[in-house]
């Protein structure tokens, strides 16, 4: 009988849980909202039913465990969200023991930032299968970041490392969510393009953006920003070009410190790979030593949403507890 990992990707917006088997085919997947707003409590009910949904549609000896990835600071070993920016009020939360506490049969579970279980999810599935030093940037209302060094995740004395949305590529850049100045996130998110397509408009108010978006600017999103640059729109192509630009300065200094094989670009954002990619590489290759250049490639992601439920899966079925 084939084993069974449940995947889950609680997110700010929806909870996803998928049932994937070893050969990382995903054989039920369901998809709630999160209703983050409302507190912890129904978050938890509802991710708690979500799994018990998945969980029941196979027989017990077929689960081999619970993976469960989530934004933010994580104590893996102790099975505690630290620290959530998609859950305010979550710091220190014990969910880990709450899951287990749910099932008769104790199953393990495992608990991992979004974006290293992204990561993990492309070296199996993806864009990165067979490579073992790899970054894994995901670009979204946020950047999330996961390094596999020696073919493993990388997490640093407490867990917490591969934040690669928060390294400074711009001083004096505008402020990001953390507090600091010009991180990568807070110039190559898609907050980011959204933030720089609205400030561009006030120079450009003929640029087919503002049309795209009936003049109210405060309606523009990263995907309206997306199709008026795939229509020839300048304001926007400038836009992903700048995007592109300072994500090439951040993966520069990344390539110079751990020596990739392979960069991996995935997200939302990511959909614009062919409008912001070539620039990108540009300044990589102005930017990072010429050595470490020779084979590394700079790829867009290809297991699309289910990068990070694909990594939780393959967790669980590597798992040596
Ligand atoms: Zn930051």
């Amino acid at each position: 009988m084939d084993k069974i990992a449940v995947a889950v990707d609680l997110g700010g917006t929806n909870i996803r849980v998928a049932a994937i088997d070893e050969q990382g085919n995903v054989r039920k997947k369901i998809k709630r909202p999160s209703l983050a707003k409302e507190g912890k409590e129904p978050v938890v009910r509802n991710l708690l039913s979500a799994i018990k949904e998945i969980y029941q549609a196979f027989t017990e000896k077929q689960i081999k465990g619970v993976g469960l990835g989530i934004a933010g600071a994580i104590n893996m070993d102790k099975g505690i969200i630290t620290q959530s920016p998609n859950f305010p009020g979550w710091e220190d939360y014990q969910i880990k023991g709450e899951i287990e506490a749910e099932f008769s049969q104790k199953i393990p579970v495992i608990l991992e930032n979004d974006a290293n279980a992204a990561a993990m999810g492309e070296r199996w599935k993806g864009a990165g299968i067979g490579i073992n030093y790899l970054l894994c940037l995901t670009l979204g209302t946020g950047i999330g970041g996961g390094i596999i060094i020696n073919g493993k995740l990388l997490h640093g004395a407490d867990g917490m490392a591969g934040e690669l949305g928060h390294i400074t590529v711009a001083p004096d850049g505008p402020r990001c969510n953390c507090g600091n100045h010009g991180c990568l996130e807070a110039l190559a998110s898609a907050t980011a393009i959204k933030r720089e397509a609205i400030m561009a408009l006030k120079n450009r108010p003929e640029s087919e953006l503002n049309s795209r978006c009936g003049g109210n600017v405060k309606a523009i999103t990263a995907e309206m920003v997306y199709h008026s640059a795939t229509s020839g729109d300048l304001v926007s192509l400038k836009v992903y070009q700048t995007m592109g630009k300072y994500l090439g300065i951040g993966i520069a200094s990344l390539v110079n410190i751990f020596n990739p094989e392979m960069v991996i670009i995935g997200g939302g954002v990511s959909k614009a790979w062919d409008l912001f990619g070539p620039y990108t590489k540009k300044e990589v290759s102005k930017r990072a030593l010429k050595p470490f250049l020779q084979r590394m490639k700079i790829v867009p992601a290809a297991c699309g949403d289910d990068a990070g439920l694909l990594g939780a899966a393959y967790l669980i079925f590597n798992s040596t507890a």
